[in-house]
């Protein structure tokens, strides 16, 4: 039997289930893909969810506002993600009349749709043969033909999308591209597999070979650049002060606070800071109330974080900043590290009411 012969059979018998896997509705389809990408399968799950209730239909998501898209992805980073997700259901409700498109190729030109999203969608909702290789299939085809070539290189990239789309089942390659998926995340895991209930071990090279665990290969990650940010928590008579993020960096289009950015750590909150906040939004007096130190790691920065909570005795003049009070605060769609800062922050006030 062939590769992908063997792979069906075993995933008629071991698919998981999952609510995307009942559709083959492609807006579904795409919300899953686009859900998933960097995410576990647990947590993708409850955003899933989130998104098919609050937004059943393509042009809902087209139609709601941007910040309350963000809101709802709060959590799952890479918000990118998110505004693309925003602009392309746009795009296909006012441009393409709401109707998905149905090839590889007309898909793959929309925003946030790349090489493996337009092959999931069209090869699940459209049975188009197109392989979708996703880091799952990278690990797999990896081993089982004992590929050395870096996955993350230009060159790798090519060999296995060949490898690939010469091994897709072409009666059913929604199916046989699910079914390699779930290999790698149940089977074939990056530590420990499962090798000796894997349906494909005959045919495993790096089996054989006892390599394993040396596929796949990977070329070194960029460095980690070390960020120092400074943020103010201005409360001035129960209400806050914050703004949207419009610049290009990291959280664009979510709200924060004012702040500065340091060369190094900062211990506590003292003249230097206050300079710049006083450079932020001009000179006032300001009691510290709190002072909070957060770390969150993103693909390629590592955040050390400081958040200032003062009250200022005077109302703030400069800067752009919205003032709003603790409910209209929670309803923005803010950065994980201010979203744990103003649970701690709101901790027992009823927003209910
Ligand atoms: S035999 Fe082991 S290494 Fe090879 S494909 Fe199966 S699970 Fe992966």
């Amino acid at each position: 039997m062939d590769i992908s012969s063997q792979l069906l059979q075993w995933y008629r018998s071991n698919r998981r289930d999952f609510p995307w896997r009942t559709t083959k509705n492609p807006y579904k389809i795409w919300l899953s893909e686009i859900i998933l990408q960097q995410t576990r399968t647990s947590q993708g799950l409850d955003y899933y969810l989130k998104f098919t209730d609050t937004f059943p239909k393509i042009e809902h998501l087209a139609s709601a506002k941007e910040t309350r898209v963000l809101k709802l992805w709060q959590g799952l980073g890479y918000y990118s993600r998110a505004r693309n997700l925003h602009a392309t259901a746009q795009y296909v409700q006012d441009e393409l009349q709401g109707i998905f498109p149905k090839s590889y190729e007309d898909l793959i030109k929309l925003k946030g749709i790349g090489p493996y999203t337009a092959a999931a969608i069209s090869s699940i909702c459209f049975k188009e043969v197109k392989a979708a290789v996703d880091g799952n299939v990278y690990r797999v085809l990896s081993r089982i033909f004992d590929i050395d070539t870096a996955i993350n290189s230009t060159e790798g990239i090519k060999i296995f999308q060949k490898l690939a789309d010469e091994l897709i089942c072409k009666k059913e390659p929604g199916d046989y591209n699910q079914a390699l998926m779930d290999l790698g995340a149940t089977t074939c895991k990056p530590k420990n597999p499962l090798c000796d209930v894997c349906p494909l071990q005959s045919k495993c090279l790096a089996k054989k070979l006892r390599i394993v665990e040396q596929r796949p290969v990977k070329t070194k990650k960029h460095k980690v650049k070390n960020r120092f940010l400074n943020y103010y928590c201005v409360e001035h008579h129960a209400q806050f002060y914050m703004k949207k993020r419009t610049e290009n960096d990291i959280w664009k289009n979510l709200y924060d606070f004012p702040l500065s950015e340091a060369d190094c750590a900062k211990e506590d909150f003292n003249q230097v800071e206050l300079k710049a906040l006083e450079k932020i939004i001009g000179e006032n007096t300001f009691t510290l109330e709190k002072a909070r130190r957060y770390q969150h790691k993103l693909t390629h920065q590592k955040l050390h974080i400081n958040v200032y909570h003062l009250k200022s005795k005077n109302e703030i003049k400069k800067g752009h900043f919205i003032k709003v009070n603790p409910r209209e605060a929670m309803e923005f769609p803010v950065p994980k590290p201010i979203e744990k800062f103003f649970k701690e922050l709101f901790n027992g006030l009823d927003f209910e009411r």
